[in-house]
């Protein structure tokens, strides 16, 4: 299967140059124009790496990159004509995995994606969390406790996921919301007391661990503990 790129820059002289570079080394390249389409691509979570240009209409590149990482942990480089290290800081800050200033060497910009691509795949094969015997593996979107498969929908799993990421870290019911729910969803912050009731139905009381605590008027945090 060929390595699928998505390339969000509004320079479509330069963008035809990457694609076609890319192409005949063998990737399958999307352009984007603009950062609300290239956004939109980014979502579709059909993708194995973003280029970003940083100056976009409609949307920054860094606002781009914002709401991507928002999801997801795909490998991002961004795209620059200018060589500011306050835009690289930002850049690097806001996740993204790499950096290149325009003008490039193609040779440079391929040797940066393989780069990033094997980063992604060592991250891939070795992501499993676990925590008080509950044990999530992330590329293949299973849970068990004790070695027992638990059944989550989309939004449990997601919830799960944050909770055992920042394991021993306290997050506020905002914090939550902000990370595991839609940028713009503006419903009550209740609905992470609820999916916290689904969770701890299925994991705590099902298997009588104590994997969620509630920290009262702050939030919830997953300890290592029993
Ligand atoms: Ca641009």
């Amino acid at each position: 299967m060929s390595t699928k790129i998505l390339l969000i820059e509004d320079e479509e002289k330069l963008a035809r140059f990457v694609e076609l570079e890319l192409s005949y080394e063998g990737y399958l390249v999307t352009k984007a124009f603009d950062g609300r389409s290239g956004l939109a691509l980014a979502e579709t979570g059909e993708f194995d790496l973003v280029l970003l240009d940083i100056m976009l209409p409609e949307l920054s590149g860094m606002e781009v990159l914002r709401r991507i990482r928002r999801k997801s942990s795909i490998p991002v480089i961004m795209l620059t004509a200018r060589d500011s290290i306050e835009d690289k800081v930002a850049g690097l800050d806001r996740g993204a995995d790499d950096y290149l200033t325009k003008p490039f060497a193609i040779e440079e910009l391929l040797a940066r994606i393989r780069t990033a691509l094997r980063k992604k795949a060592a991250v891939t094969e070795s992501q499993v969390l676990s925590a008080c015997g509950v044990q999530m593996d992330v590329a293949r979107h299973s849970v068990t406790v004790n070695d027992i498969p638990v059944e989550l929908t989309k939004r449990e799993f997601d919830l799960l996921h944050y909770l055992l990421k920042n394991k021993g870290i306290v997050l506020s019911r905002d914090t939550l919301m902000d990370n595991v729910w839609d940028y713009d969803f503006d419903g009550e912050t209740n609905a992470v007391d609820v999916y916290i009731r689904f969770l701890r139905s299925k994991i705590d009381e099902a298997f009588d661990v104590k994997l969620i605590h509630t920290i009262r008027g702050v939030g919830y945090v997953i300890k290592d503990e029993q």
